[in-house]
C-alpha cells in the first residue's frame, strides 16, 4: 500500500476493529487519516493517531450530512486523493439488543439503520469524488458486517436487520460506482470483544460458543480482519467488488456442532 491514502472511520480505542485496520494499513506503507465522532472522542483519537503515526484526524459524525460535507471539503482543500475508505461504524440502542426483536421500537429501528447502514451510502457519496481516477487505480470502499444479517443470532436483533441493509447497500453502491473504478465490499468479521460488541447481551457466551463451533476452533483475531482489509484496499483486490468476505474462523459454514451445544 506504499503511496496509498486511506480514510478510516470508526476508531474508538485500541480494541476497535478499525484500529487494527489502520495499524495494518500503516504497516503496509499507507498514509492513514482517522475520524472521530465528536468532541468527546477527539483527544482519545488524536492520541491513538499519534501512536499509530496516522497523518491526520478530522471530526465526522456520520449521521450529520454537514459534517460529511465538511470532511470532504477539508480533504479536497488539502488536495488529498483517497485510495481507500473504511467504514467501521454501527450503533443500536442497548435495549434493542436485549429484548425480543418483535418489541423493537420504530425509533430504535430507524436509528440502527441510519447509523449502521445508511451512513455507508452517505460516506460513499461524500468521498467518491475524492478517489483516485479510474486509470490510476480508482478506489476501494469497505465496511464491516456480521453473520446476523442472514442468520438469526440471538440478541443481535435490530443490528442483524441493519447489517442486511448494509450488505444490500454494498451491492447497489458497487454497481453505481464501478464505472469510476471504485470497488465496494464488506468484511463479515467473526465476534471480537470491542466496546460495541459488549452492548450485545451474553456476548461472552457468543465468543465461547463461537470458538467451539468454528472450523478453526478459535475466535477471530482483529489482525486477520485487518489483513483482509489490506487485500481489499490494495491492488491485489482490484477485481473484487460487491462482495461480503467472511473472516470468521469459518463459523458461517456451520449448521451446528455438538461440542458447541454442550456446556
Ligand atoms: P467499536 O470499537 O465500538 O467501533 C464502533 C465505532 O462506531 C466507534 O468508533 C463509534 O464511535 C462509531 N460510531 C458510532 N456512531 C457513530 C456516528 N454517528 N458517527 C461516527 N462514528 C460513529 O466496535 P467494533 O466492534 O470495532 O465495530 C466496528 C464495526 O465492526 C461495526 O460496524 C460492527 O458492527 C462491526 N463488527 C463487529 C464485530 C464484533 O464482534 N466486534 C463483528 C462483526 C462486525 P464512538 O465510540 O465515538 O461512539
Amino acid at each position: 500500500m506504499q503511496g496509498k491514502v486511506a480514510l478510516v472511520l470508526g476508531v474508538a480505542n485500541k480494541w476497535s476493529i478499525a484500529y487494527a485496520i489502520a495499524q495494518a494499513f500503516i504497516r503496509e506503507g499507507a498514509q492513514v487519516i482517522l475520524t472521530y465522532q465528536g468532541e468527546r472522542q477527539k483527544q482519545t483519537v488524536e492520541e491513538l493517531a499519534a501512536e499509530l503515526k496516522a497523518s491526520l484526524t478530522l471530526p465526522c459524525d456520520v449521521t450529520q450530512d454537514a459534517q460529511l460535507d465538511a470532511l470532504a471539503n477539508e480533504l479536497k482543500g488539502r488536495g488529498t486523493v483517497l485510495n481507500a475508505v473504511v467504514h467501521s461504524i454501527a450503533f443500536a440502542n442497548r435495549e434493542d439488543l436485549s429484548r425480543p426483536f418483535v418489541e423493537t421500537s420504530r425509533a430504535g429501528f430507524a436509528l440502527a439503520q441510519d447509523v449502521s447502514a445508511y451512513s455507508l451510502v452517505a460516506v460513499a457519496r461524500a468521498t467518491a469524488s475524492l478517489m483516485a481516477a479510474p486509470g490510476e487505480g480508482g478506489g476501494s470502499i469497505m465496511t464491516l458486517t456480521y453473520l446476523g444479517s442472514t442468520r438469526v443470532v440471538e440478541h443481535y436483533n435490530v443490528m442483524g436487520v441493519a447489517k442486511a441493509s448494509l450488505e444490500a447497500s454494498v451491492r447497489y453502491l458497487a454497481a453505481d460506482l464501478g464505472g469510476s473504478n471504485i470497488r465496494v465490499n464488506a468484511i463479515s468479521a467473526g465476534a471480537v470483544k470491542t466496546t460495541s460488541a459488549r452492548g450485545i447481551r451474553d456476548f461472552t457466551k457468543m465468543l465461547e460458543g463461537g470458538a467451539k463451533l468454528a472450523p478453526l476452533r478459535r475466535n477471530t483475531d482483529p489482525a486477520e480482519v485487518a489483513d483482509t482489509a489490506v487485500f481489499l484496499a490494495s491492488d491485489l483486490g482490484r477485481g473484487v467488488t460487491g462482495n461480503v468476505i467472511y473472516v470468521d474462523a469459518g463459523v458461517q459454514i456451520m449448521g451446528f456442532a455438538l461440542p458447541a451445544l454442550t456446556p
